[in-house]
Formats: structure tokens, C-alpha cells, sequence
């Protein structure tokens, strides 16, 4: 939630219950039987390892670039329609977009566009874009909406909506999704899987690529995991009316990230990355995404890969046995 929505986090939020009907919804947690803490930690679970002995063209690593240009939907998904709040997410159109776009391709570097279909409409030249210089386009609900709140048969209808308005926009159909806030309601998993998608980015479980597994069952789609250490915004957010305050200088961020890269890079595994159009795209942030394309491109044996290239590697590993990539084996 909080990188799009700290304040709600540091205001003790946690992730919200499914509408649901859960008999044991009222029974406290130590109080669950065992079938019911169990079921709800093998609902949506880590699985086999997919990352794969090597990678193209014998590269060392995968950078895994990711930019949520969410711009103006994060105030208008909680109905907030207020001039200011939405410049800020007007920022990340009018100007963070454009300067990310420029950097990526001085470091040659396709990288993928998360876009809530709202904002899509509302930038359909800078979706287009995204395409036409060689970046992938995925799919980040339809307003920034937090799925966790809405039935199962809403979540399903505008996961649905997003991925055809991003098709009619851009000419191509999106291959993943990263669920808004990287939350999952108890249906998420399922809708996901209905709508074909190749794979999901909103998970933690890993630092490679793995096969998400619903109740003990491998569902072949990809999982290409995120973190809060290497998104942006929970460094730099603030909110006005809480304590909430940015409280790490842009510099500080560049060494974690570098850090990030270099045991991705001694492990031959990935460095994937989230960021924000509004949020990284201000001039004295910009510059550590810069610094660090500079220390990236430095090493020999990067393959800078979109979310879909990664996925399609991870998902050739399907097709082989389990010994032969499990989690602990590095190429
Ligand atoms: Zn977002």
C-alpha cells in the first residue's frame, strides 16, 4: 500500500479483510485451529523456483526495470478531487515521464510502464509512447482501486477493463498485471489466472522469479517479485498532514539500490526495481536512477529485460524438471 499510500500504512492500516464470509472471521488468531492458519498461508504460495541456469545471450544478471505511472489516481481512487493533490500526480505525466523515458533510452534500457487504465486515458499519447520506444505496457487496475475492498466479481470486471483499455490504447494486450498497491484480496489470484495473464509482479516472496502455488496447487503463472526496499516511494512520500516526511536523502536510496544490484549481480539472479513517474522523476531524484544506470552499465553481462522477456525465461523453466532449477542453484 504504502508505496502509492504510506500515510494510510503508517496510520496502522494494515491489509484489509475480504468481504468474504469467514466463519472464523470473529475468533481471534490464537485461537484458529490449525486447518485455519494453515489454509490461509497456502491460499497464494511461493513455489518452485524459476530462475534459470543461465541467461540470454550469457548475460550475469537481469534488470528488471519498473515505473507505476499511477499519476493522478491514487487521490482520485479515495474520491479525492482537490487541484493540488492532483497536480502532484500531474507531475509524473508532465514531466517525470518524459525524463525517465529520455534516460532509458540513453542507457538503451526497455523497461515496464504499469498503468492504471484511468491514467492511460487520461495520457494515451505517453501509454503509446511507452510502446513505441520499445517498453512494455502492464496492467495496474483500473483506478489505483483497492481490490481488497470490492467483491470478487467487481475486482474480476475491472481487472477485465483495464486490460481491454490498455489494448484498444496502446494496439497490444498487456501479458501481466501488478495488482494496485501490490495487494491481493482473496480473489485476485483467481481472476488473474482467468484473464491469462503470463504473470504477476506484486509478491515478495523471493528474490528471483517463482511459480505462484493457490492451495498446494503449481498454477504455471510467473511471479516476478517486488520489494519496499527497492521501490521508491516509501523513501520519498509525504503527506501533509501526518508525520509522514520523506526520511532518506536520494543518496542513500542510490547506495541500498546499488547494494541491491551487486548481490543480484554476484548471484546471477535479478535486480528488479519500482518506481514512480511522480515520485522519481523530480530533478534531485532523477539523478540516482542516472548514477545508477552509470554503475549497472558498468559491469559486463547485464540484460536489461521488461517484466514479459523476464517472465518468458522464468516460464521456460516450467518445462524442466524440479531438481534441475531448484531456488538454491545459481548459475
Ligand atoms: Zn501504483
Amino acid at each position: 500500500m504504502s508505496h502509492d499510500d504510506p500515510a494510510a500504512n503508517a496510520a496502522g492500516a494494515g491489509p484489509s479483510r475480504s468481504p468474504a464470509p469467514d466463519p472464523h472471521a470473529a475468533t481471534p488468531s490464537w485461537q484458529w485451529p490449525e486447518p485455519v492458519w494453515r489454509g490461509h498461508v497456502e491460499a497464494v504460495r511461493a513455489g518452485r523456483g524459476l530462475l534459470p541456469p543461465r541467461w540470454p545471450d550469457g548475460a550475469r544478471v537481469a534488470v528488471a526495470l519498473s515505473f507505476d505511472s499511477d499519476h493522478e489516481t491514487i487521490p482520485l481512487r479515495d474520491g479525492e478531487t482537490s487541484p493540488g493533490l492532483l497536480a502532484q500526480g500531474e507531475y509524473g505525466a508532465r514531466k517525470g515521464a518524459g525524463r525517465v523515458l529520455e534516460l532509458l533510452e540513453r542507457y538503451s534500457a526497455p523497461a515496464t510502464f504499469f498503468m492504471p487504465a484511468v491514467s492511460a486515458l487520461l495520457h494515451p499519447d505517453e501509454a503509446r509512447r511507452y510502446v513505441r520506444e520499445g517498453h512494455e505496457v502492464g496492467v495496474h487496475g483500473w483506478i489505483h482501486e483497492r481490490n481488497t475492498l470490492l467483491a470478487a466479481e467487481d475486482e474480476k470486471t475491472l481487472i477485465r477493463r483495464a486490460l481491454e483499455t490498455l489494448t484498444d490504447i496502446t494496439g497490444r494486450t498487456p501479458t501481466g498485471i501488478r495488482t494496485p498497491s501490490w495487494d491481493f484480496s482473496d480473489s485476485t489470484l483467481e481472476t488473474v489466472l482467468d484473464l491469462g495473464f503470463l504473470y504477476d509482479s506484486s509478491l515478495m516472496a523471493d528474490d528471483e522469479p517463482y511459480e505462484v502455488v493457490a492451495h498446494g496447487r503449481p498454477t504455471g503463472l510467473v511471479e516476478i517479485p517486488v520489494d519496499w526496499i527497492r521501490d521508491d516511494a516509501p523513501y520519498f512520500t509525504m503527506d501533509r498532514f501526518t508525520a509522514l516526511r520523506p526520511y532518506t536523502r536520494p543518496r542513500d536510496v542510490l547506495e541500498i539500490w546499488r547494494d541491491e544490484f551487486d548481490a543480484a549481480y554476484r548471484d546471477g539472479g535479478v535486480f528488479q526495481l519500482t518506481m514512480h513517474p511522480h515520485v522519481i522523476g523530480h530533478r534531485s531524484r532523477l539523478v540516482i536512477l542516472r548514477e545508477l544506470l552509470d554503475h549497472v552499465s558498468g559491469h559486463r553481462g547485464v540484460w536489461f529485460a521488461t517484466h514479459d522477456q523476464l517472465a518468458g525465461t522464468a516460464r521456460d523453466q516450467l518445462g524442466r524438471p524440479t531438481a534441475s532449477n531448484s531456488p538454491t542453484e545459481q548459475p
